[in-house]
């Protein structure tokens, strides 16, 4: 039996590693996770790819403890998953579910190659994308309530990792990390970003995470808007590599009700719960029936329409994408979102709006601005990549699970965000005078 890990980088509260062993002990044989590491993954650089070994080493050990073998192998998985199948003579392959279209490829390439049959099991989403809806919803209000029909039936607490009952008698290739790190011919030009100007990778860091976030951050999540108030849970790193599942934060969220610490106020804990479940698995179903989720054609025709109309419209900024790379435009607000993004891998999720719409706002084409936006979306992002960032950027550009708003010039009848309104919400040159000095900060530590 083999489980063949893509997306749920973890061995707590993993639905797809507890099917795996559970079928192993039924059929009375062994399990491995088997892990292939392609040599590129959507330009994903050292910054993505160092989190992600980082949680990996961690899991391997975490693995190890309940006895299950890890096996990384540096190949493409939809060639290295069947030729691994074949050689122990698999007689079932377990994986994760994702909705994007290289995983869909490699998905659909090992199915064709496998000598056995594959399972692909749904860790991600708390109501499985594929029961949630058969169809691509029309925003949040129509996957609302089919999500909250079924989360009784869903929302279980987890088991423990059930026990392997009998000793795999192939061979495990030890792995060395470092020099696995070292030897990546990854692109080396956005660079990781340590401790503590970043997150740590792992499932125990995502854990502390998710305990700091129920304490100290939930209670105010309802100023959420506010990218000077530490309300947000900071958990996207770790739930985008799978290191945590949302399942299982949802169970803390409700556990929470009444324990100690601060107290969280009914609407922030909703609004958290809406944001994690309803609006991520939203985004999944939005990326698994709409093939090309990052381009035009993903808008609805609505959004199609407004922006032909106004594609002729004078801008009075034009920017290429190395002015954009480098944060210097004539908007400070967007600058500093830019310098975090690049210094830290993260962004604000309110920022993320205001940074998308101003790339629209500023680009010759909404074809032009989709493309740089997913482009530095998941250079620069340690959660790019994700259903979320596609969702997000043709949310913001395309009026994606949104409605049409009052027109105006380029934007149509894209709902707009400006400088001003941002002023009105939050003390945006507080905001990028935090950059300022986090950028000195890491340039003491010689972090930049
Ligand atoms: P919290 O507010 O604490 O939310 C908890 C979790 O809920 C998040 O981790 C995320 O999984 C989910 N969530 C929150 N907001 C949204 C949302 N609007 N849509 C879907 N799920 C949500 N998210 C990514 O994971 N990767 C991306 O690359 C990404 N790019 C984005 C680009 C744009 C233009 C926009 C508008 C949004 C993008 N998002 C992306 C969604 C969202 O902004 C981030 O998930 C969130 O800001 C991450 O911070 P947090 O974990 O502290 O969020």
């Amino acid at each position: 039996m083999l489980y063949w890990m893509h997306r749920e980088h973890r061995c707590r509260d993993n639905w797809a590693l507890i099917h795996a062993l559970e079928e192993a002990a039924r059929c009375g044989v062994s399990c491995a996770v088997a892990y292939g590491l392609a040599p590129a993954f959507l330009g994903a650089c050292i910054r993505q790819f160092g989190f992600l070994l980082g949680g990996l080493e961690r899991t391997a050990a975490e693995l190890a403890t309940v006895g299950v073998p890890f096996i990384l192998v540096r190949q493409s998985p939809d060639e290295a998953i069947p030729e691994l199948a074949r050689s122990v003579g698999a007689s079932l392959i377990v994986t994760d579910f994702d909705p994007l279209r290289l995983k869909r490829q490699w998905i659909q390439a090992v199915c064709d190659a496998a000598p056995c049959a594959v399972v692909e099991v749904d860790s991600r989403n708390v109501v499985p994308c594929r029961v949630a809806s058969d169809k691509r919803e029309y925003a949040a209000r129509t996957i609302r309530p089919k999500i909250h029909r079924l989360l009784d039936e869903y929302l279980d607490d987890f088991p423990a990792v059930p026990p392997l009952v009998a000793p795999w008698r192939w061979q495990v290739p030890p792995v060395d990390w470092e020099m696995l790190r070292a030897g990546l011919g990854v692109d080396r030009t956005v660079p990781e970003v340590s401790v503590p100007f970043g997150p740590e990778a792992g499932e125990d860091a995502a854990r502390a995470m998710l305990v700091s976030h129920l304490s100290e951050r939930m209670p105010l999540y309802e100023q959420r808007n506010d990218p000077n108030a530490p309300a947000v849970s900071g958990l996207s790193p770790y739930l985008h590599f799978g290191m945590i599942s949302a399942q299982r934060v949802v169970l803390e969220t409700l556990a929470r009700r009444g324990g100690k610490g601060l107290a969280v106020p009914a609407e922030a804990r909703e609004s958290f719960l809406e944001e994690l479940v309803v609006r991520r698995e939203l985004s999944d179903n939005f990326c698994l029936h709409t093939p090309e989720y990052d381009g035009w054609n993903a808008f609805p025709d609505w959004a199609q329409r407004t922006l032909d109309k106004h594609r002729a419209d004078n801008r009075d900024y034009l920017y290429s994408l190395e002015t954009l790379e480098s944060g210097d435009t004539h908007d400070p607000l967007w600058n500093a979102a830019q310098k975090e993004m690049r210094l830290t891998g993260y962004m604000h999720g309110y920022l993320r709006m205001y940074w998308a719409k101003k790339i629209l706002e500023w680009s010759a084409s909404p074809e032009e601005a989709m493309r740089h936006a997913v482009y530095l979306n998941d250079r620069y992002f340690i959660d790019g990549r994700d259903s979320n960032g596609y969702t997000g950027v043709a949310w913001s550009m395309g009026g994606v699970h949104d409605r049409p708003w009052q027109e105006r010039p380029v934007f149509g009848t894209i709902r707009y965000m400006n400088y001003a309104g941002a002023r009105r919400k939050f003390d945006v040159n507080l905001y990028a005078a935090r950059m300022e000095a986090l950028e000195s900060r890491m340039r003491d530590a010689g972090a930049v």
